[in-house]
Protein backbone atom coordinates (compact mmCIF):
# COMPACT_ATOMS: atom_id res chain seq x y z
CA UNK A 1 0.00 0.00 0.00
CA UNK A 2 3.18 2.34 -0.25
CA UNK A 3 1.26 3.93 -3.25
CA UNK A 4 -1.43 5.25 -1.16
CA UNK A 5 -1.00 8.27 -0.03
CA UNK A 6 -3.97 8.74 2.13
CA UNK A 7 -3.69 10.93 5.14
CA UNK A 8 -2.87 8.86 8.52
CA UNK A 9 -6.50 10.05 9.69
CA UNK A 10 -9.59 8.71 11.39
CA UNK A 11 -11.14 9.59 8.62
CA UNK A 12 -9.22 7.30 5.68
CA UNK A 13 -9.02 4.18 8.45
CA UNK A 14 -13.10 4.56 8.60
CA UNK A 15 -13.23 4.61 4.37
CA UNK A 16 -10.97 1.90 4.32
CA UNK A 17 -13.20 -0.04 6.50
CA UNK A 18 -16.86 0.97 5.17
CA UNK A 19 -15.89 1.47 1.56
CA UNK A 20 -13.04 -0.65 0.58
CA UNK A 21 -13.75 -3.57 3.23
CA UNK A 22 -10.32 -3.48 4.49
CA UNK A 23 -8.72 -3.16 8.21
CA UNK A 24 -5.88 -1.15 7.86
CA UNK A 25 -3.00 0.09 9.87
CA UNK A 26 0.09 2.50 10.03
CA UNK A 27 3.86 0.56 9.59
CA UNK A 28 6.87 2.96 10.36
CA UNK A 29 9.33 2.52 7.21
CA UNK A 30 12.32 3.29 9.64
CA UNK A 31 11.98 0.59 12.38
CA UNK A 32 8.64 -1.51 11.35
CA UNK A 33 6.65 -0.90 13.94
CA UNK A 34 2.78 -1.88 13.20
CA UNK A 35 -0.07 -0.39 14.65
CA UNK A 36 -3.97 -0.15 13.92
CA UNK A 37 -3.99 3.34 14.87
CA UNK A 38 -3.85 5.64 12.01
CA UNK A 39 -1.50 8.18 13.30
CA UNK A 40 1.39 9.81 11.18
CA UNK A 41 3.92 9.40 13.95
CA UNK A 42 5.72 6.01 15.16
CA UNK A 43 4.89 5.92 19.10
CA UNK A 44 7.90 3.55 18.89
CA UNK A 45 10.27 5.41 17.58
CA UNK A 46 8.67 8.91 17.02
CA UNK A 47 9.64 8.52 13.40
CA UNK A 48 7.43 10.11 10.49
CA UNK A 49 7.90 7.90 7.37
CA UNK A 50 4.93 5.87 8.09
CA UNK A 51 2.97 3.55 4.88
CA UNK A 52 -0.44 2.61 5.41
CA UNK A 53 -0.38 -1.66 6.16
CA UNK A 54 -3.88 -3.80 5.21
CA UNK A 55 -3.69 -6.52 8.07
CA UNK A 56 -4.67 -10.54 7.06
CA UNK A 57 -7.75 -9.95 9.44
CA UNK A 58 -6.30 -13.10 11.00
CA UNK A 59 -6.99 -12.95 14.61
CA UNK A 60 -7.38 -14.13 18.33
CA UNK A 61 -10.03 -13.39 20.66
CA UNK A 62 -7.99 -11.70 23.57
CA UNK A 63 -10.77 -10.23 25.93
CA UNK A 64 -14.14 -9.50 25.71
CA UNK A 65 -17.35 -8.72 27.59
CA UNK A 66 -21.58 -8.74 26.91
CA UNK A 67 -23.18 -5.88 26.90
CA UNK A 68 -26.90 -5.23 27.89
CA UNK A 69 -26.72 -1.87 28.77
CA UNK A 70 -26.62 -0.80 25.29
CA UNK A 71 -26.36 2.70 23.60
CA UNK A 72 -28.91 4.53 21.84
CA UNK A 73 -27.26 3.55 18.56
CA UNK A 74 -27.40 -0.32 19.45
CA UNK A 75 -30.79 -0.30 20.77
CA UNK A 76 -31.97 0.88 17.47
CA UNK A 77 -30.16 -2.16 15.95
CA UNK A 78 -32.65 -3.99 18.63
CA UNK A 79 -29.72 -5.21 21.55
CA UNK A 80 -30.40 -5.06 24.32
CA UNK A 81 -31.33 -6.64 28.15
CA UNK A 82 -32.56 -9.18 25.90
CA UNK A 83 -30.44 -9.48 23.32
CA UNK A 84 -27.17 -8.58 24.21
CA UNK A 85 -24.29 -7.69 21.78
CA UNK A 86 -20.23 -8.95 22.57
CA UNK A 87 -17.18 -7.04 21.95
CA UNK A 88 -13.74 -7.68 22.97
CA UNK A 89 -9.78 -7.00 22.58
CA UNK A 90 -8.59 -8.98 19.67
CA UNK A 91 -4.58 -9.43 19.35
CA UNK A 92 -4.21 -9.55 15.35
CA UNK A 93 -1.82 -11.88 13.75
CA UNK A 94 0.86 -9.74 13.09
CA UNK A 95 0.90 -8.70 16.69
CA UNK A 96 -0.95 -5.20 17.21
CA UNK A 97 -4.33 -5.23 19.39
CA UNK A 98 -7.80 -3.49 18.78
CA UNK A 99 -11.39 -2.98 19.98
CA UNK A 100 -13.69 -5.07 17.91
CA UNK A 101 -17.43 -6.09 17.66
CA UNK A 102 -17.07 -10.16 17.97
CA UNK A 103 -20.37 -11.35 15.73
CA UNK A 104 -21.52 -14.86 15.13
CA UNK A 105 -21.43 -16.01 18.76
CA UNK A 106 -23.98 -16.49 21.38
CA UNK A 107 -23.61 -13.42 23.85
CA UNK A 108 -26.67 -14.84 25.94
CA UNK A 109 -23.94 -17.52 27.02
CA UNK A 110 -20.80 -16.08 26.95
CA UNK A 111 -19.47 -19.03 29.07
CA UNK A 112 -19.32 -20.52 25.89
CA UNK A 113 -17.27 -17.81 24.04
CA UNK A 114 -13.47 -18.76 24.76
CA UNK A 115 -10.15 -16.52 24.86
CA UNK A 116 -7.77 -17.57 22.78
CA UNK A 117 -10.19 -18.56 20.06
CA UNK A 118 -9.35 -17.66 16.05
CA UNK A 119 -11.14 -15.20 14.47
CA UNK A 120 -10.82 -13.78 10.72
CA UNK A 121 -12.37 -10.17 10.01
CA UNK A 122 -15.89 -9.73 8.92
CA UNK A 123 -16.29 -6.41 7.26
CA UNK A 124 -19.74 -7.30 5.72
CA UNK A 125 -22.39 -5.53 8.04
CA UNK A 126 -19.87 -2.74 9.34
CA UNK A 127 -22.10 0.30 9.69
CA UNK A 128 -21.25 3.28 7.63
CA UNK A 129 -22.20 5.98 10.68
CA UNK A 130 -20.21 4.22 13.30
CA UNK A 131 -17.41 2.09 12.08
CA UNK A 132 -16.13 -0.88 14.04
CA UNK A 133 -13.91 -3.60 13.04
CA UNK A 134 -15.72 -7.17 13.34
CA UNK A 135 -14.38 -10.34 14.10
CA UNK A 136 -16.32 -13.87 13.87
CA UNK A 137 -14.78 -17.29 15.00
CA UNK A 138 -13.05 -18.87 12.14
ZN1 LIG B 1 9.28 3.47 14.10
Amino acid sequence: MAEDNRAFTAASFNAYLTQEKKLVGVRCRACGTLSPQPRPMCHACHGRDMEWHEFSGMARLSTFTCISIVPVSMSKKGYGRDNPYCTGIVTLEEGPRLSARIIGVDARNPQDIKTGMELVLDLAEVDPDNPTPAFRPK
